[in-house]
């Protein structure tokens, strides 16, 4: 497929890059994310027991973030530039 491409306004193309994924085991809740996302793509959610493993060290990460409406991902990649954990995995459309 090949990817989409926008353009700026000053009429550079650029090609958006769609969330596909968060790494959970990874992700320490911070919102920051969230904050930037301009769509309301994301969503934090509460970690069950079941999702911390034996080696998990961070007390206070007690929810994860998620997503939760990915068809409205316009591609803007804001969510991965302000991740301090690396989580995210994007995709070309
Ligand atoms: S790429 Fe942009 S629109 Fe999509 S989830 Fe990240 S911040 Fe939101
Ligand atoms: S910015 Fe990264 S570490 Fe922070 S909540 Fe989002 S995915 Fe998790």
């Amino acid at each position: 497929m090949t990817a989409a491409t926008a353009v700026t306004r000053g009429g550079t193309p650029w090609t958006p890059i769609y969330v596909e994924a968060i790494d959970s085991k990874v992700c320490i809740g911070c919102g920051r994310c969230f904050k930037v996302c301009p769509r309301d793509v994301l969503t934090l959610q509460d970690r069950g027991d079941d999702e911390v493993d034996d080696d998990w060290d961070d007390e206070d990460a007690k929810a994860m973030m998620v997503v939760h409406n990915a068809m409205d991902c316009i591609g803007c990649g804001a969510c991965g530039r302000t991740c301090p954990k690396g989580c995210f995995k994007f995709v070309e459309a």
